[in-house]
């Protein structure tokens, strides 16, 4: 849809908000659109979330290891700081671009409301490949990253914290480049440390388990249980690794996995901790003899009963979703579902538990850590393991008990009272001046 009409050039349309059909912006659009008439007289403050509060583009140089000088684009977004700071992950990925940015900074601005965390959204990307840089290189790379946009980020303004393919050195790096510029240690700029940096307890695990946690609530809520569910798993990283760890050792079996370079198949079940042992050797799934590798594809027709998608977004567009064959579909990534693959998947009587609820174990640890760091005091594993689990269930069935009562989807459903904690912190601050 093209977004310079005249209504919205009368309200002052920013250039950069001029997006692609089918972009990941325009998506989270259509997402916030689709609850406008369920928010009463919130709905005059809506517009907010539709503009990111504001969005930084950075040019990222470093000196390569051969001598030479290679640029990389940079980007931060905070999306909306109405409830709290700016809180989301930075990635680094070869096909970032500031309007995926934007869509994930909302996106989070939406999942904090949804477990009522006292933060807004954020995100950032650097567009780079890391698997064609050596370390020395990236560590180069994210510390003039967090150089470039130290003006953002800071442990009350915007806290970042590892996504796709960042990891805990990565915080590392980039709390210790904040802390040397301001001349002493701050914990609490970045979560997802190593624990020995101040990192919590259970935070590299805590998406993976929220993915876990959120099956299990679906399938209670639908009278089921895990037991002996087939699962397919696309993305075998921090969320979808993790994720089936859990799964399986609960009683699931996990079909099938793919990831950027393949896809493997075992209608017996895979076992789950010798594939990422494997991963660890070789950086990939395939030639693991744990099942029969197919083709990437082959993963949307594997006969399973649950999918969870824990790659990138924009996986399951129109198509995809009238070809999968399961009837649960837990995101795992962020933006894996288009809107109109939400619409086929609706038709065709699939739950799908949306990311702002599915993945939001990872930022409600990461809230854990923040809150520790502050304190200077740090909890046991079980402490943990019960809040975040309280937080989640506590979240999960308020967006269960919406969707009921309202008749919307899942997502419909977080989407209302996402928006609605958002819009009315906006309505009780006020507009300055
Ligand atoms: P990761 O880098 O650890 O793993 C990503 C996985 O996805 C890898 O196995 C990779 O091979 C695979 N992948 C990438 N592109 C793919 C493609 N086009 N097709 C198939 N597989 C592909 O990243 P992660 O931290 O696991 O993040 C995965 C998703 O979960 C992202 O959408 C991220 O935003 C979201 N997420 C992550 C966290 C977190 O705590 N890490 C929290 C919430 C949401």
């Amino acid at each position: 849809m093209n977004r310079t009409s005249a209504s919205a050039r009368r309200k002052g349309q920013l250039s950069f908000l001029e997006t692609e059909s089918g972009s990941p912006w325009e998506n989270f659009l259509a997402q916030i659109d689709a609850v406008i008439p369920h928010l009463g007289e919130l709905s005059r403050w809506s517009e907010t979330l539709k503009r990111p509060k504001r969005a930084l583009v950075v040019d990222v140089p470093i000196i390569l290891d051969d001598g030479s000088v290679a640029h990389f684009e940079g980007f931060r977004v905070h999306h909306n700081i109405s409830r709290g700071p700016a809180k989301g992950g930075v990635r680094f990925h070869q096909d970032s671009t500031l309007n995926e940015v934007m869509a994930l900074a909302g996106w989070m601005t939406i999942k904090n409301a949804v477990v009522n965390l006292p933060f807004g959204g954020g995100k950032g990307a650097v567009r780079v490949d890391p698997r064609l840089l050596s370390q020395e290189e990236l560590e180069r790379l994210t510390r003039r990253y967090t150089s470039e946009i130290s003006s953002m980020i800071g442990p009350d303004k915007d806290i970042p914290a590892p996504d796709v393919n960042t990891n805990a050195q990565t915080m590392a790096w980039m709390m210790d480049t904040y802390a040397s510029s301001n001349g002493h240690t701050v914990n609490s700029v970045v979560t997802g440390k190593p624990i020995a940096l101040g990192g919590s307890i259970g935070r590299i695990e805590a998406t993976g388990k929220g993915v876990f946690l959120t099956t299990c609530a679906v399938l209670r809520a639908l009278g089921d249980s895990l037991e002996g569910k087939r699962i397919a798993v696309q993305g075998f990283g921090n969320v979808g690794g993790i994720a089936a760890q859990f799964l399986q050792a609960a009683g699931a079996k996990i079909v099938a996995v793919q990831d950027v370079d393949g896809c493997v198949v075992n209608p017996a079940g895979i076992d789950v901790p010798k594939l990422l042992a494997h991963k660890d050797v070789t950086r990939g799934i395939r030639d693991s003899r744990l099942g029969d590798d197919a083709d990437r594809k082959d993963l949307w027709d594997v006969d399973a009963d649950i999918l969870i998608p824990a790659a990138i977004e924009s996986q399951i567009t129109a198509s995809v979703a009238a070809r999968i064959r399961t009837r649960i579909v837990v995101e795992g990534a962020n933006g894996p579902t288009t809107p109109e693959a939400d619409r086929v998947l609706a038709e065709r009587g699939i739950t799908v538990v949306p990311d702002v609820l599915a993945n939001a174990g990872g930022v409600i640890v990461s809230y854990f850590e923040w809150v520790q760091g502050f304190n200077s005091l740090f909890w046991r594993e079980p402490e943990v393991a019960s809040r975040l689990e309280q937080i989640l269930i506590e979240a999960f069935n308020e967006v269960w008990d919406t969707h009921v009562a309202v008749g919307t989807s899942l997502r419909g459903a977080a989407y209302i009272l996402g928006c609605r904690r958002v819009l009315q912190a906006r309505q009780q601050r006020g507009l300055y001046p």
